[in-house]
């Protein structure tokens, strides 16, 4: 994780102290909270990122780019309900999963909006 940090330009997350004293490391940042939640609240206001995160564009899956479904593209293996009461559509480039602004993404929304004001 060290070289790769180095090697791609990237900020090495981590709760590893000794990782983060690697000689390889030239930007880590080491991360106190324990949960998620505030490990994301932390790393928004230290990293100055907000104005920078575009939410809902990446698979929470594999990381892969959403990309919006076409109205005529084959939409049957979502429930019917769904089908019914969701407009938008998006599908992960890699791996094909499917995503529709349902009640999680409400909430993550309005989380994302108490983080960044
Ligand atoms: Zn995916």
């Amino acid at each position: 994780m060290a070289r790769l940090s180095s090697e791609q330009q990237r900020i090495l997350l981590s709760r590893d102290r000794a990782l983060l004293m690697h000689r390889a490391v030239t930007h880590g940042c080491y991360i106190r909270a324990f949960s998620p939640r505030e490990q994301l609240a932390y790393l928004i206001n230290r990293l100055d990122l907000c104005g920078k995160i575009s939410p809902f564009c990446r698979c929470m899956r594999c990381n892969g780019e959403l990309h919006e479904l076409e109205s005529n593209e084959i939409l049957g293996n979502l429930p019917q309900r769904v089908l019914e009461i969701r407009e938008r559509f998006l599908r992960c480039g890699q791996c094909d999963h499917v995503y529709w602004e349902g009640s999680h993404y409400q909430v993550m929304k309005q989380w994302i909006s108490q983080l960044c004001g």
